[in-house]
């Protein structure tokens, strides 16, 4: 009895004349992450794709971690491969349930079939009838509950047979790689890690910037991005992380512009730059952790400034969002440890008393005149660092 993964999609089964594309790149993408755990083989055959592996080494509940953190995957389950012979499922669905019944103090269940092969001499109703006798014969503490199961043995019979009785939910989206690029304005909050990784489950490859304003904000305060962006990139196959020096332009806005328009500025500034680099990586989109309403720069005034600084398109994919909905998909992605973490940020230098919250285009514009736009984003762009995370 072999045990192997068997791993299903959804949302693919859509694409139509493309499905094979999708359903080649999740390959290429399981295959990529699970390298590290030894010889692996990852076939499809019917909408399903296999992993199994003969690596001694190969660790399964390593590879089932990481497998919740593939895109485009809707669940798997950790199976056992056997011969489509009704005596060989007999046999094993018992050793099977004994096995389980070590393990889990199971009262009740019921048995689910699926016959893909239509040439198996019984149906799905059928199999189920005669499997669960079978298994209640065997096991005479058990009882079937087909309402509210203790547990489901899952029999499917196509080429091969697959018996199994857990499913695991996968991260769901689309596979890495099959939407382009985007960069991902990336702070040390809790916003934009989601925002990105948000963007990420659409099948998107992403890059990340990240303002720094040294001294002023700490290395400290870099290393919790580059950690960020290490939790992002276990998602989304990898990432360029651009590190853009921001104290001259902070200080020179600072001293130039009115104060309650530092903030707006700022923020347009740190599109522009972003919109330099996305432009030079072959990124298609913006992407930013703004909440529609959530601080002063992000009211629809600010925000219509803001996004008024770049021609690409901004995805703000928390617009609709309340913070503490934004916070339970920090924790449930494992960002918001890490984004808690106390150091400081660069929008809180430098903060006016009182930013306006509805911003006029015309007067920002006008007050930006002072700056020498292009020197200050050149300058910028050509001490960014570039960290390669993968
Ligand atoms: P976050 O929690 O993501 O920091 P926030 O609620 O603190 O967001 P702001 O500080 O107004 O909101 O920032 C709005 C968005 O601008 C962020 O979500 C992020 O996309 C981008 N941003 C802000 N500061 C930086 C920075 N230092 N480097 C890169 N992007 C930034
Ligand atoms: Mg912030």
């Amino acid at each position: 009895m072999e045990k192997i993964i068997l791993v299903r999609y959804e949302e693919i089964f859509l694409k139509g004349l493309n499905k094979k594309n999708f359903e080649n790149r999740l390959m290429t993408n399981i295959r990529r992450k699970l390298k590290k755990l030894g010889d692996v083989k990852v076939t499809s055959s019917q909408s399903r794709i296999y992993i199994e592996s003969k690596d001694p080494a190969f660790d399964m509940d390593e590879a089932m971690i990481i497998l919740r953190k593939i895109f485009g995957i809707a669940s798997f389950s950790p199976v056992y491969k056997i011969p489509s012979d009704y005596e060989a499922i007999k046999e094993n669905a018992v050793l099977i349930v004994e096995d389980m019944l070590k393990r889990n103090p199971y009262k009740t269940f019921k048995v689910e079939a699926k016959r893909g092969d239509k040439k198996f001499p019984l149906n799905s109703p059928q199999i189920c009838a005669d499997l669960g006798g079978v298994i209640l014969r065997n096991f005479p503490n058990l009882k079937v509950d087909v309402h509210n199961p203790d547990f489901i043995f899952y029999v499917e019979v196509r080429e091969s047979t697959y018996l199994y009785s857990e499913i695991i939910y996968g991260a769901k989206g689309l596979p890495t790689g099959t939407g382009g690029k985007a960069t991902l304005l990336l702070s040390g909050g809790i916003d934009s890690p989601v925002a990105g990784w948000m963007i990420a489950k659409r099948g998107v490859e992403l890059d990340a910037v990240y303002f720094h304003s040294y001294p002023y904000t700490s290395e400290r305060a870099r290393d919790k991005v580059v950690r960020l962006a290490e939790i992002l990139s276990e998602y989304c196959m990898g990432l360029n992380l651009h590190v853009v020096p921001f104290t001259d332009i902070q200080l020179e806005i600072n001293q130039k512009c009115p104060q309650e328009y530092l903030t707006i500025i700022m923020r347009r500034y740190m599109m522009k730059i972003a919109e330099r680099i996305a432009q030079k990586n072959g990124s298609l989109g913006l992407i930013t952790g703004e909440a529609i309403g959530q601080v002063a720069s992000q009211t629809l005034e600010s925000i219509l400034v803001t996004d008024d600084a770049v021609n690409l398109p901004v995805y703000r994919p928390l617009a609709g969002l309340d913070k503490n909905e934004v916070v339970e998909i920090a924790k449930r992605i494992n960002t918001y440890e890490t984004s808690i973490l106390p150091y400081e940020d660069c929008c809180t230098l430098f903060v006016a008393k009182h930013p306006v919250t509805r911003p006029s285009l015309d007067k920002t514009i006008e007050y930006e005149k002072v700056l020498d736009e292009e020197r200050l984003i050149e300058e910028a762009v050509e001490n960014t660092e570039i960290v390669r995370i993968y």
